[in-house]
């Protein structure tokens, strides 16, 4: 159906234009998020892209006093590892969350697109 690449630079750009997209490996079935272009489960080069919702569960986060030049001016800010409905896990900000104290690892989080200067991102929001 998408006959984009499968590289992080396709799924910025499907991100641009809205949308939440994995690629997922015909073989063996595995998602990944941000695509790879040949499966890290089984070597397989039968991939195929694949809308996600950006729902899951957080299963790490911490709470950054000190961040890097790109982020300054933001903090306190959460970031976490969260894992999606159908699998991949992927790294983003949580939005809104200032302290540890306001989230805990298991929580129910849903993906946001936030567009910025430097391109559209993912980042979650505690639902
Ligand atoms: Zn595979």
């Amino acid at each position: 159906m998408e006959e984009k690449p499968f590289t992080t630079g396709s799924y910025k750009e499907f991100l641009e234009s809205g949308r939440l997209m994995a690629n997922r490996c015909r073989s063996c079935g595995d998602v990944h998020l941000p695509p790879r272009p040949i499966c890290p489960r089984c070597g397989g080069r039968s991939l195929e892209w694949m809308e996600i919702q950006g729902r899951g569960t957080l299963q790490a986060f911490t709470v950054v006093h000190v961040p890097p030049i790109r982020l300054r001016g933001r903090q306190p800010y959460a970031t976490g590892i969260v894992k999606l409905e159908g699998g991949p896990r992927i790294s983003g900000l949580i939005l809104d969350v200032k302290r540890g104290e306001d989230m805990n690892v298991g929580a129910e989080v849903e993906g946001v697109i936030v567009r910025e200067e430097d391109g559209a991102k993912l980042c979650f929001r505690l639902v």
